[in-house]
């Protein structure tokens, strides 16, 4: 297996406090990951040094071999690289079909001039995707108009069209209901295993986390505290420790 992502000693301070404290993680390729931790454990603030949208202060970060630390977001997710964004902030007078489109040819470069004339180009590829996470029905509807949890899924929609290698997703079932979960758990799996795509995700979902992940990695304080299979993190007592004082035990 070879290593896609990874991460060496990375330290990143907001004023005098250390968000990331010495982070250390590799992430192999084709592997379904997890990353969890209380809340301001750091790991968003880790998702955002990995795409580019905050700048380490020391340490390394490497994608298929090569140092992409401080680049920016944009050189980054050309790589592969992609994280999920809030659609709703990003396309909120475009339908679902749209905001596919110009997700598959901004990652191809084009700017949104060129939109009006090219996206008839990509209708067949944006409706694959939608048709992946189970948007296809929806695909005439503003993302405005969307359940909560169907704008979770089209950002997991969007993020897939732009062919990434490695997919991020930060907490992608927050808010969902329980019936959405099991939803968004099922495609998260299926992308895993028919795209064979490299995926890394914070959770809160203890379930999922444990029902999916091959590897999980814990932070607190901004230092990884375990690192493993989901069975040998349930029973590190440390892990147990760090979750029971913020009053919720694995
Ligand atoms: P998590 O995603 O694990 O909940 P975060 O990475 O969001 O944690 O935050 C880690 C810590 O860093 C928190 O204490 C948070 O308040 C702090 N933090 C995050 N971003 C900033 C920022 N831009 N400026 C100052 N402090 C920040
Ligand atoms: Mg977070």
């Amino acid at each position: 297996m070879r290593t896609l992502l990874e991460i060496e000693n990375l330290m990143k301070a907001f004023g005098g406090f250390q968000a990331t404290d010495g982070v250390s993680l590799s992430v192999e390729q084709g592997s379904l990951c997890s990353l969890i931790g209380p809340n301001g454990a750091g790991k968003t603030t880790l998702f955002n040094q990995v795409t580019g949208y905050l700048v380490p202060d020391s340490g390394r970060i490497s994608f298929k071999g090569k140092e992409i630390t401080g680049q920016h977001p944009y050189q980054i997710s050309r790589k592969g690289i992609t994280r999920a964004f809030q659609v709703i902030n990003i396309f909120p007078r475009l339908t679902v079909m749209e905001s596919a489109q110009l997700a598959i040819l901004s990652k191809r470069g084009h700017t949104l001039r060129f939109f009006a004339g090219a996206r008839s180009m990509v209708r067949d590829e944006a409706l694959s995707v939608l048709e992946t996470v189970g948007l296809a029905d929806k695909a005439g509807y503003l993302a405005k108009e969307l359940s909560h949890g169907e704008q979770r899924t089209l950002e997991m929609a969007l993020a897939l069209a732009g062919e990434p290698e490695l997919l991020l997703l930060d907490e992608p079932m927050a808010g969902m209901s329980p019936f959405e979960r099991v939803k968004a758990t099922e495609l998260i799996q299926k992308i895993h295993a028919e795209r064979g795509l490299t995926i890394l995700f914070c959770e809160h979902d203890m379930d999922v986390v444990f029902g999916i992940s091959e590897r999980v990695t814990v932070l607190h304080q901004g230092r990884v505290i375990a690192e493993g299979k989901p069975e040998e993190i349930k029973k590190n007592e440390e892990v147990n420790m760090v979750y029971l004082g913020h009053g919720s035990g694995i």
